[in-house]
């Protein structure tokens, strides 16, 4: 089984992730955290993507295709694989269903989590008070939306006439949205 979490900055992806993944015996690819790790090694990836992602811009795609290519290269012979912001463009969804052909596999669900935009500027806010990530401040905050809306959004209709997408609210309790997606899980 393979998942896809797709969602605006804030939504929770990676909180229900870890979830999922430890319920479902998934391995969870997070290309954020995969970034973040290359930043903190001081990486020439990492010096690289900084700079992009505190723009609240996209990393290139050849970034991310070297990224998720090193990831599958250590993570073979799983249960299937979580995705978690990847992908997140038109470019990236089209190399991701030529992975899933060389590994003579499929996308089960890609799960949108939904919360609307007034809740996310507190969420990200607030973890930014937390975790101290760079680019959880409200000016970056504002170009991660408009990369999402104009770069990422489009990928829910691409998966929806897959039909593949299906659609939970990200706003509420933690433990409940979880059962929300373990509902569809349970029904693939
Ligand atoms: P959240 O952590 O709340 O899910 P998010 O989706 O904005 O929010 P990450 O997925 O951690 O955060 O990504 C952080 C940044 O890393 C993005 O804003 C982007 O610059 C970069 N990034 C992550 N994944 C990709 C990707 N697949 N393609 C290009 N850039 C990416
Ligand atoms: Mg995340």
């Amino acid at each position: 089984m393979n998942l896809v979490l797709l969602g605006p900055p804030g939504a929770g992806k990676g909180t229900q992730a870890n979830l999922i993944c430890e319920k479902y015996n998934l391995s969870h690819l997070s290309t954020g955290d995969l970034l973040r790790a290359e930043i903190t090694n001081k990486s020439e990836v990492g010096v690289k993507a900084k700079k992009i992602i505190d723009e609240g811009k996209l990393v290139s795609n050849d970034i991310i295709i070297n990224v998720i290519k090193s990831y599958f290269n250590h993570n073979k012979n799983s249960n299937g694989y979580l995705l978690d912001g990847f992908p997140r463009n038109t470019e990236q969804a089209k190399l991701l269903d030529n992975l899933m052909l060389e590994l003579e596999d499929k996308i089960s669900c890609v799960i949108q989590l939904d919360v609307e935009e007034k809740y996310l500027k507190d969420r990200v806010l607030y973890r930014g008070k937390q975790e101290g990530r760079s680019d959880d401040n409200e000016e970056t905050l504002l170009k991660r939306l408009d990369t999402y809306f104009n770069e990422t959004m489009p990928l829910i209709k691409y998966y929806d006439e897959a039909k593949l997408i299906k659609k939970v609210s990200g706003v509420g309790e933690i433990m409940h949205i979880n059962q929300s997606i373990n509902s569809i899980i349970d029904q693939l």
